[in-house]
């Protein structure tokens, strides 16, 4: 343990920041190929928005069981964790999510478990991931148009996710869609977001593209920063901020009112141009047992080797407090965009979770 740091609470770091949320990656499948996320495997055709390199999944065994993740979920909230994230890859597409989500609806202290999703598979699953205890997700959704949808994703999907949305919201989710922002691909269809936000019960998120993992497809010339993206939608109607309870996540939140007196809510999440660390609050827990505590800084904390090699409960929490004291006080993307020379996170997105 660090002995400069008086030990307030478990989860409290030495920014003082409170790390109540742990995000985790099922899995690094995925069925969708989005370009700026996922590199494509061998013989698989490039995306419109760059090339992307080859690469692999890692092997079954190389993922943690739901044993194990039960096990460290069951730690973490006994530390005092209360609200987990399950993400991948696509956390869909692994087998017997549902059953581990019921095993983590036993688990008392942990209040909220929440669902990003590329909404491929929602129509089927919603309703049993309703009745297993699922009331917010997270759809992404870089576009409406199917052409546009099948080169970023390299599938055809686009009908399958927007019914996906249709019938989550039929159930009564509460529904986030991710938007990440790409200059000269779906820069065009911005305000088609915001008059979506103002028709649907849909808060729509804006997020910055970000060069995460040397193998998607950043360029320099497809970002956009947030100001722009929120300039954009403001042409829409009139912005106004809204109070956001502490946890609910990095994004900039506005309630959008348009001159016809509809209202939605739109968000904005700038990790490149707006650094939110000082708010960080999560742990991620990567789909090959790697505690880390930012997603933009590649240090990361061995726990499968410690699970995997007889650790005692009281040996993870340990190691979990220690990733969590060792949480830098935030990452070094700059807006300058200097990522161009060095894309300073080295780990795959869907190996992260996002
Ligand atoms: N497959 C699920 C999905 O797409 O929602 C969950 C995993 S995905 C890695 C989690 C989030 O990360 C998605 O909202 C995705 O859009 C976002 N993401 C992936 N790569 C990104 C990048 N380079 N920049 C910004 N967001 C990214
Ligand atoms: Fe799959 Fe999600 Fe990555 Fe797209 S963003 S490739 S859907 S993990």
């Amino acid at each position: 343990m660090n002995e400069k740091i008086p030990a307030i609470s478990p989860l409290v770091d030495q920014f003082s920041r409170t790390i109540s949320y742990l995000r985790l990656s099922l899995t690094d499948r995925c069925n969708l190929r989005c370009s700026y996320c996922m590199p494509g495997i061998p013989g698989e055709t490039e995306s419109a928005t760059g090339t992307v390199k080859t690469g692999i999944f890692l092997a079954h065994g190389d993922l943690l069981s739901y044993e194990e993740l039960l096990r460290v979920v069951r730690l973490a909230v006994s530390m005092g964790m209360n609200k987990l994230r399950l993400t991948g890859g696509e956390p869909l597409v692994r087998k017997g999510i549902l059953t581990f989500i019921h095993q983590l609806s036993l688990l008392d202290g942990l209040e909220q478990v929440r669902l990003t999703t590329n909404g491929v598979l929602l129509a089927d699953y919603a309703e049993r991931l309703y009745a297993g205890g699922i009331r917010h997700i997270n759809v992404s959704l870089d576009t409406m148009q199917p052409e546009k949808f099948k080169k970023i994703t390299g599938y055809d999907y686009f009908a399958k996710v927007w019914q996906g949305l249709q019938v989550a919201k039929e159930i009564g989710f509460r529904i986030k869609l991710n938007v990440v922002a790409m200059k000269g691909v779906n820069d065009d269809e911005f305000q088609d977001f915001g008059r979506l936000a103002l028709n649907e019960p849909f808060q729509v998120r804006f997020i910055e593209f970000m060069p995460v993992g040397s193998q998607n497809s950043w360029q320099k010339n497809q970002f956009i920063r947030a100001d722009e993206i929120k300039s954009r939608i403001a042409e829409l109607g009139v912005l106004t901020p809204f109070h956001k309870e502490h946890g609910e996540g990095p994004a900039r939140m506005f309630d959008l009112h348009s001159v016809d007196k509809r209202k939605g809510a739109v968000g904005f999440i700038s990790p490149i141009s707006h650094h939110f660390c000082d708010q960080c609050n999560r742990l991620r827990l990567t789909s090959e047992g790697k505690l880390r505590a930012c997603l933009l800084n590649d240090s990361e904390t061995d726990l499968k080797s410690l699970l995997r090699g007889g650790a005692s409960d009281q040996d993870i929490i340990d190691s979990i407090r220690q990733t969590i004291l060792n949480k830098p006080q935030g990452h070094t993307l700059q807006d300058d965009l200097t990522v161009t020379e060095h894309r300073s996170c080295g780990g795959r997105m869907s190996r992260i979770g996002g």
